[in-house]
């Protein structure tokens, strides 16, 4: 049985508002969101991280950055900007294993990127 949070949304085990669905991905609200916009979009396939990612994969992360694109004018902050993240694995601070692209807008954001 698949356990994965991602996965149990995408199979809408979880009820999830999609904001954007096609063949490769879906995209939804994060549920703890730290800015005002805060979006995630994930791969239909369970794909652990990044790290996970083979050469057939190149359209699917194309396809993560697009949709981002496209959530950023919708949501209204493409003029402003916004930030695109992913984390992979322990040290990036990946804590769902199932890729998902961070779209985090609507305000300024800090750095702090350091280790711990
Ligand atoms: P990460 O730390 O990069 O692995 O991010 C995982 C993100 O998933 C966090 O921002 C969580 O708030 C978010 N999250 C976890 N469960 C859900 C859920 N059921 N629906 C929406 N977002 C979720
Ligand atoms: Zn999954």
């Amino acid at each position: 049985m698949n356990e994965c949070i991602f996965c149990k949304i995408i199979n809408k085990e979880i009820p999830t508002d999609f904001l954007y669905e096609d063949d490769l991905v879906v995209a939804f609200k994060d549920i703890c969101p730290i800015i005002p916009v805060h979006l995630l979009i994930i791969p239909k396939a369970h794909i652990a991280s990044i790290a996970d990612l083979q050469d057939k994969d190149e359209a699917l992360v194309g396809r993560l950055i697009m949709v981002a694109k496209k959530l950023g004018q919708e949501f209204g902050i493409a003029e402003n900007g916004y930030k695109l993240l992913f984390r992979v694995g322990r040290h990036g601070g990946q804590e769902v294993p199932h890729i998902h692209l961070h779209l985090l807008g609507g305000a300024r954001l800090s750095e702090n990127i350091r280790p711990i």
